[in-house]
């Protein structure tokens, strides 16, 4: 029987995401912070198709192709060496081998991923970005994806021209766009609800946030751009892929900006918890695309697949191992233990951090340095010694 496809879904249930496959195989020791390394697929193909099964048996409907800024341009910036080795199509079609030989070991779609581009940053216009997506594109229609998610945008500029050339690229295919955005708006001050109207307009089918801020300012930034575009009379789905961290005290730029970024936020994780209440609250919101990004770890999507049992009728794989609000602990030995076998319990409680040092809120950095400034320019050589003093200095 043919998988059904993505708005069939959406239209009839709920769709669970996948979790950020960057920042998990970066602690897990396959991809590097900084270039976020997406030839993974192709050095340690291994680790990434464990990483997509872990998310299917969590209960993810979609194993999103490992392809985040797997665009050439992207690969040669700063002293990369990647695009010496390969060129970004090689890496997008290991990519979406593994995600269709995952997908098809249960009922769940594939899904291709472009996102911004150094390009953009560089100021070099429409033709020259339209160019590097549809070179990834072309693999994603040879490989026959079932559909595309263009994510990581800060720029509502940018993620126009990219539906218009998936648009134009990949005919048929269901369209989702995603801006890294909060409820401030894109970085050159488009207000969330117009950059989700001109989203639409643009032709996408799903539209939505991933990355950068938390469940609570995501699901705060899309109740604007529901608004926006039930105002302008547009019916499109909604899909939220927040981070698995905290970031309450992150500005317009999101958790760039925080300190803590990327090698400290470890306090900040949400705990499977609070994945219940985001799994709730995303849903009476009325979005149907319900996913993860950075941070989210398996047992967190599944924390989702749990909360949504009664909406999809039924459990994942993963909770097999994994007894409702706690109800396993009641084979524990202490019986103190045991008597943590119960929803209030956990629904409840406060997690202390265990750092007496450690402050509930950070500064944020602030540089407010975006499109159009030089700081941003692409340039191939590794940042030198210098140019770091200057930064240390700023
Ligand atoms: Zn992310």
């Amino acid at each position: 029987m043919p998988k059904k496809g993505l708005i069939e879904r959406l239209d009839s249930g709920v769709v669970i995401g996948d979790g950020g496959f960057v920042f998990a195989l970066e602690k897990r020791g396959y991809v590097k912070a900084g270039p976020w390394t997406p030839e993974a697929t192709v050095e340690n193909p291994e680790a990434v198709r464990q990483l997509h099964r872990e998310f299917l048996r969590a209960g993810s409907d979609v194993m999103q192709t490992f392809t985040f800024y797997a665009s050439d341009d992207k690969l040669q910036n700063r002293g990369n060496e990647a695009q010496k080795k390969y060129t970004g199509a090689m890496i997008n079609q290991q990519a979406c081998e593994i995600a269709r030989e995952v997908a098809n070991e249960g009922d769940a779609l594939v899904a291709g991923g472009i996102s911004q581009t150094p390009t953009y940053l560089n100021g070099l216009g429409k033709e020259a970005v339209q160019k590097e997506f549809e070179k990834q594109l072309k693999v994603f229609v040879d490989n026959k994806v079932d559909f595309m998610i263009a994510e990581y945008f800060e720029h509502v500029e940018e993620i126009v021209w990219a539906v218009e050339s998936i648009k134009q690229k990949c005919p048929g295919m269901p369209i989702a766009a995603n801006m890294c955005i909060g409820p401030e708006g894109d970085m050159h001050g488009v207000s969330a609800g117009e950059c989700a109207v001109r989203m639409a307009k643009a032709g996408a089918d799903v539209i939505g946030i991933n990355c950068h801020f938390d469940p609570d300012t995501v699901l705060a930034a899309l109740r604007l751009m529901k608004e926006a575009l039930t105002k302008a009379g547009f019916k499109k789905h909604l899909m939220a892929q927040p981070l698995g961290f905290k970031t309450p005290d992150a500005s317009k730029q999101g958790f760039i900006d925080l300190p803590e970024f990327p090698f400290g936020l470890e306090p900040r994780i949400l705990t499977r918890w609070d994945c219940h209440r985001y799994a709730r609250e995303a849903y009476d919101l009325g979005v149907r695309y319900i996913g993860a990004c950075c941070g989210f770890e398996p047992y967190h999507v599944r924390a989702i697949a749990e909360e949504l049992q009664k909406e999809r009728g039924c459990l994942p794989t993963g909770s097999e191992k994994h007894g409702q609000w706690g109800d396993g602990l009641r084979q524990h030995t202490k019986p103190w233990v045991r008597a943590r076998a119960r929803r209030d319990y956990w629904e409840n409680l406060k997690p202390a951090s265990g750092r007496p040092y450690c402050a509930s809120m950070s500064k944020p950095d602030e540089w407010g340095v975006t499109q159009g400034d030089a700081m941003l320019k692409q340039q191939a050589q590794k940042t030198t010694d210098e140019d770091l003093q200057k930064l240390y200095k700023k």
